[in-house]
C-alpha cells in the first residue's frame, strides 16, 4: 500500500500542531486513502461527534464515501433521533447494521464483554465484509481515555484491513471547535452534558479529564472499549 504509517511521536504532535494543521493533516489521511482505496473505504459512523467531525472531513474530500452505523437495542432515543435525522441528510450514503441475536436479560451487567461482542462488534464485522471494505475511517482519538492512548494513524490490525484514524491527534476540545465552526448538526444528548455515547445502560455523564469515565461504570469494563478496535474484525476470527 502506498500509505505508511508514521513513525513519529504521536503525543509530540498531539501537543505541538495547532487546530488548522490538524485538520489540514486529516484531510490529507483521508484523501490519501481515497486515492488509494477509492470506493472501498467507509466510514465507521458511530452517531458520536468524533464521527460526526469525521463524517464531514471524509465528505469534503468526497461525497461518495460511504459510511455504515452499527446500532443496538439500547441505544438512547436521542441518539435513535439523531441517526434517523443523519439517514435523512445524507440518503444512500449509510447504511446500518445490527444483531437481532436473543441475549440474556441484564447481559450488560453480567458480561458486558459478551453484549458488546454479540452486539456491535459481529454487526462491525458484517459491515466491513458486506461493505467489501479496504480501509475503515474512524473517529478514535488518542487522549480519549486511558485505553486509547497506543494507537496509530493508520494501522493493520487485521491483514488486508486498513484502519485510518484521522482524527487520533484531535484534543475534545478540537472535535468541537470544528464542528461548531462548520455548523455541523450532533446528537443532542451533548447537551445534557453527556461527554462519551453508547447505549443507555453504559453511557452516565463524565466529568475530569477521561472524556470516556462514564462508558460501563461498575463494570471491569469502566472506562473501557466495546471491542471494535480491539478484537479482529475479520468473519473467522475472535
Ligand atoms: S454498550 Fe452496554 S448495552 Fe451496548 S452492547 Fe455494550 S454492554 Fe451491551
Amino acid at each position: 500500500m502506498a500509505l505508511t504509517a508514521t513513525q513519529e511521536d504521536v503525543r509530540h504532535l498531539v501537543e505541538t500542531l495547532n487546530f488548522a494543521e490538524k485538520v489540514h493533516r486529516s484531510l490529507r489521511l483521508i484523501e490519501q486513502a481515497y486515492d488509494e482505496y477509492g470506493d472501498r473505504i467507509v466510514i465507521a459512523n458511530s452517531l458520536g461527534k468524533d464521527s460526526c467531525a469525521v463524517w464531514h472531513l471524509a465528505s469534503r474530500v468526497s461525497e461518495r464515501i460511504r459510511g455504515f452505523i452499527v446500532t443496538t437495542r439500547f441505544k438512547p432515543q436521542g441518539t435513535k433521533q439523531f441517526m434517523r435525522e443523519e439517514l435523512e441528510r445524507h440518503p444512500g450514503r449509510l447504511k446500518v447494521f445490527e444483531s437481532l441475536a436473543e441475549i440474556p436479560d441484564e447481559l450488560y451487567k453480567t458480561d458486558p464483554d459478551r453484549c458488546c461482542e454479540v452486539l456491535k462488534v459481529e454487526p462491525t464485522r458484517r459491515a466491513l465484509e458486506e461493505m467489501d471494505v479496504a480501509c475503515w475511517i474512524t473517529g478514535l482519538r488518542c487522549t480519549e481515555g486511558r485505553t486509547r492512548t497506543d494507537y496509530q494513524e493508520i494501522e493493520e490490525r487485521d491483514e488486508g484491513l486498513i484502519k485510518l484514524n484521522p482524527i487520533l491527534l484531535w484534543y475534545e476540545r478540537e472535535v468541537w471547535q470544528y464542528l461548531a465552526l462548520n455548523r455541523v448538526p450532533v446528537n443532542s444528548l451533548y447537551g445534557a452534558g453527556y461527554r462519551s455515547l453508547g447505549c443507555e445502560p453504559c453511557s452516565r455523564i463524565a466529568t475530569g479529564p477521561d472524556e470516556r469515565a462514564g462508558r460501563w461504570i461498575g463494570t471491569s469494563k469502566c472506562g473501557g472499549e466495546c471491542g471494535i478496535h480491539t478484537r479482529s474484525l475479520k468473519s473467522d476470527g475472535e
